[in-house]
């Protein structure tokens, strides 16, 4: 399994490819180490107190005090739930799973609606596994010192919270992995290092008696450059007194990655046409019960990450009770669910609950609100919004493309940018004018306009 895994995380690592979507300006929630929301960073603009909110719940996940918790995050559309769940997904970094869902997608794909539960939340709980690899004699050895290894020590710094020194020795062999040695041997290093002004991303040998260092140059990268998961060498002596390396090589891949790798129907190929399938039962089982034996092992870490489920009022009561008992699992991830509705039925029964959730479900939820946005804020996400898609706006055409924000709504405005830059293509222009915003919001209806015209016109649809 473990060769799998290697196989098509490195494969997985080559096909992230980042989406200019509506929300690839979001880099993250925009928060100082206060959970202050600052007015404009990393893409976000105003939605202080949601944005601080949504900072706590970040803090809480980073020190792992919220699995199987669940947040909601309730607004009018457009208030930039979604967006606030981006900057969440950013924040936590790339080792954190972070799965999404549409609650309309449950009735339209080809498995019932607990499978595709099922899987979204196996999607979110990562697995970091741990596997030593071979060690081979006289290979160069990159080696890659964790400050609270050698703790105290004058060794190279890099200003980040964790120093990296690259080294490089030869014929190295493993036998042991006793960590006593590898404090010695490390506090040996770093003592040498020391006295040599070696800075971090130099290349050096050390003399395993006499723990002499010597410069040979500079490294063309940081030790994890060099394996597509990240790797870390550690030094170890065995009994024999002989210094020796062993290569710890991590994976991290999500439970579902491991479930279609497993599953003899689909195999891994699966994972990136998303055809899965539905999963057998005893597939998850044999899985959990490996992953439980690895963790015992002390071979793998669970990483609860985040579930995202958008337009939760699509979900039905069967799809409610599912996720009321998943969160209840040790393994859950943080589930962050998003609607824009009020008081409305509850799918699947005659009962009307707020945002349609029942009553039980809402009770175990942390609610954040987000609310509409002022004119000055609508003004600064059209203009990250024009930055993000390289179109250039006169200050003119920027103000009334912000009144018709206003007028309709936020989300209409950012799609007229894209189309008024079209406008302004044929007409030969290099700057987006007034003339172009009018002519695309002549062309195309936003809702209250195409509601109207619904409304004149009715009798010459069809009922
Ligand atoms: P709905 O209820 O209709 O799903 P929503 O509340 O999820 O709406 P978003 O899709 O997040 O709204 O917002 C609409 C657009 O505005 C997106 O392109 C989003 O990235 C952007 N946006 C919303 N709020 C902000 C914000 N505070 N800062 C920057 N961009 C934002």
């Amino acid at each position: 399994m473990a060769a799998e895994l290697k196989k098509f995380s490195e494969s997985r690592d080559l096909t992230r490819i980042e989406r200019i979507g509506a929300h690839s300006h979001i880099r993250g929630l925009g928060i100082d180490n206060a959970l202050e929301a600052r007015n404009i960073s990393e893409g976000m603009v105003g939605q202080h107190s949601a944005r601080k909110a949504a900072g706590v719940i970040l803090q809480m996940i980073k020190e792992g005090r919220i699995a199987g918790r669940a947040v909601l995050l309730a607004g009018q559309p457009g208030t930039g739930k979604t967006a606030i769940a981006m900057g969440l997904a950013k924040s936590l970094g790339e080792e954190t799973p972070f799965a999404t869902l549409a609650g309309s997608e449950l009735f339209s794909l080809e498995m019932s609606k607990t499978e595709a539960l099922t899987q979204a939340f196996r999607k979110a709980i990562g697995v970091r596994i741990k596997e030593e690899s071979e060690i081979i004699e006289g290979e160069v050895v990159e080696i890659s010192v964790d400050r609270p290894v050698f703790s105290g020590t004058a060794g190279p710094s890099s200003g980040s919270s964790s120093t990296s020194v690259i080294a490089k020795t030869g014929k190295l062999t493993l036998k042991t992995t006793d960590m006593e040695t590898v404090y010695e041997l490390g506090g040996k290093l770093i003592e040498a290092l020391s006295k040599e002004k070696v800075q971090s991303g130099d290349v050096i040998t050390m003399d395993k008696t006499s723990g002499k260092v010597t410069k040979l140059g500079r490294s063309i990268g940081r030790s994890r450059d060099y394996d597509a998961v990240g790797s870390h060498t550690k030094f170890v002596r065995c009994p024999d007194g002989e210094l020796q390396k062993r290569r710890e090589v991590v994976h991290c891949v999500t439970l579902h990655e491991i479930d279609v790798i497993n599953s003899r129907t689909q195999g891994f190929l699966a994972l990136f046409t998303g055809d899965t399938g539905e999963i057998r039962v005893e597939v998850r089982e044999q899985i959990d019960s490996k992953v439980a034996e690895w963790r015992e092992e002390g071979k793998a870490e669970i990483i609860p990450g985040v579930l995202f489920i958008d337009e939760v009022h699509m979900l039905d009561i069967e799809c409610f009770s599912y996720l009321n008992r998943a969160l209840e699992n040790e393994m859950a991830p943080i589930l962050v669910i998003a609607t824009n509705r009020g008081i409305t039925t509850i799918r699947g029964t005659n009962y009307k609950s707020p945002h349609g959730i029942p009553v039980d479900f809402l009770d175990r939820l942390l609610i954040i609100s987000t609310q509409p946005y002022t004119e000055e804020d609508i003004s600064k996400i059209l203009d990250i919004r024009c930055t993000e898609e390289e179109v250039d706006m006169s200050p003119d055409a920027k103000h009334l493309l912000t009144k018709i924000g206003i007028e309709t709504s936020l989300r209409y405005a950012i799609n007229l940018i894209n189309a008024a830059a079209l406008a302004c293509l044929r007409r030969k222009g290099s700057v987006v004018e007034m003339e172009d915003i009018s002519r695309v919001y002549q062309l195309f209806l936003d809702v209250k306009r195409s509601t109207q015209y619904l409304m004149d016109y009715q009798s010459q649809y069809m009922f």
